[in-house]
């Protein structure tokens, strides 16, 4: 299983991870056939360096606009600002969205931020292979 993210979404990815740090930030990822064209930065409504929490309101308003844009939730996204890109023991506890990819982005090393993405297989992660292109 493969998921491609366009370098603009990589780059939202980026931006609003490192604005929020050393909070965790969160969003959604939409697009479709494996593609990820559309990147919606979410309020962590938990404001917590060590998980997050998404603003149903939000969550809601984002994916209308997918349906609206002709896309689906591909992924649900977050990042790490201080901890290595794979999933907690909070992150699989709260992981209960079927059918998603879950991307998680890390600044643990500054200058080599590492997205890498789960999809969960009996409660456990996976790991996809993440590509990011145009
Ligand atoms: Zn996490």
């Amino acid at each position: 299983m493969k998921l491609t993210i366009e370098r603009t979404v990589y780059h939202a990815m980026l931006k609003a991870a490192r604005r929020a740090a050393p909070l965790e930030a969160c969003g959604l990822c939409g697009g479709k056939d494996g593609r990820v064209t559309q990147f919606y930065e979410l309020t962590n409504a938990d404001a917590s360096a060590e998980h997050f929490g998404m603003k149903p309101e939000e969550q809601f308003a984002a994916i209308k606009d997918m349906r609206a844009k002709g896309i689906r939730m591909l992924a649900i996204w977050h990042s790490h600002p201080a901890s290595p890109a794979r999933m907690s023991e909070e992150d699989l506890r709260l992981a209960y969205t079927p059918g998603v990819i879950y991307l998680i982005l890390s600044l643990l090393k500054p200058g080599k931020p590492d997205l890498r993405g789960f999809v969960l297989n009996g409660g456990n992660p996976d790991e996809i292979s993440i590509v990011v292109g145009q």
